[in-house]
């Protein structure tokens, strides 16, 4: 599935492995088809309507659930955005309130609500070690994803509504599986996570003592600020949650600064 730019994940991953010498291909997996997704280094899903939903939900039911946890168990990272992310998990219940079987990789429920939560989204994330990292994005669903033991949330939300809307966390995490709500596209916004997800699947195939040489991320890390106080600036006339006092613990002095500069 892709939805809003989704699929600019795909080149972000690319564009960023090779760069760094990495050389990169790439797989469309279509309805129907098996695979043996252990062989890959890096599986991506995009979001989707429920009418796509359901046909992903058949297909993964019959044909492709087993290989897709077998290569989450064997390490494989994996990203997978808002109607994909609800698919990994238990299941999703539609707004007539059919129920759509996820695969249950990740402990996450998912039913729909009466108001689309819709618009800009920062979070804090703890994912790639002790600093808090900012990520960016859009999101536009009506499922409320909670999150059982068995996950951890990737972020907590600063601004916009995440998971639910109600709990102040976006996202989860097992293994190297990510789900999140962040379209936009989300990696070429939060190059970070971009380099997780690769850096994971290095690690996978050649072990832990691997490490990514850096990249120029000049244009990159303006894009994010940029968007990071486009966001924050939106929120205020648009009356999309905001949390002020962890906003400003994380992201504070680097908003101000972006302000003023412009
Ligand atoms: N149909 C799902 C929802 O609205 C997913 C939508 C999406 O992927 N943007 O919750």
């Amino acid at each position: 599935m892709n939805l809003y730019g989704d699929r600019g994940n795909v080149i972000a991953l690319s564009r960023r492995a090779e760069w760094r010498g990495i050389e990169v291909g790439l797989t469309a997996v279509g309805l129907g088809e098996a695979v043996d997704f252990t062989a890959f280094d890096i599986l991506f899903m995009g979001g989707g309507q429920d009418k796509e939903q359901r046909l992903i939900c058949e297909d993964f039911q019959r044909v492709k659930g087993g290989a897709l946890a077998e290569a989450v168990e064997d390490g494989v990272p994996f990203l997978a955005i808002c109607g994909g992310y609800q698919l990994l998990g238990r299941f999703y219940e539609t707004g007539t309130g059919e129920r759509l079987p996820g695969i249950g990789i990740l402990d996450v429920e998912t039913r729909a609500g009466r108001k689309r939560m819709i618009g800009n989204v920062v979070a804090g994330s703890l994912l790639a070690g002790q600093e808090t990292r900012t990520l960016v994005g859009f999101e536009n669903h009506s499922g409320r994803t909670y999150l059982g033991p068995g996950v951890r949330p990737l972020a907590e939300v600063l601004v916009g509504h995440g998971n639910n809307g109600e709990d102040g966390t976006e996202g989860a995490v097992y293994r190297n599986v990510v789900g999140t709500y962040l379209h936009g596209s989300v990696l070429p916004k939060n190059p970070w996570l971009a380099d997780w997800l690769i850096r994971r699947a290095v690690v996978r195939r050649y072990g832990e003592g691997v490490t990514l040489p850096p990249l120029d991320d000049r244009v990159e890390t303006e894009a994010h600020a940029a968007a990071v106080a486009h966001a924050v600036e939106v929120a205020r006339r648009h009356r999309t949650p905001v949390r002020r006092r962890r906003l400003r613990a994380v992201v504070g002095g680097r908003l101000g600064s972006r302000r003023g500069s412009r």
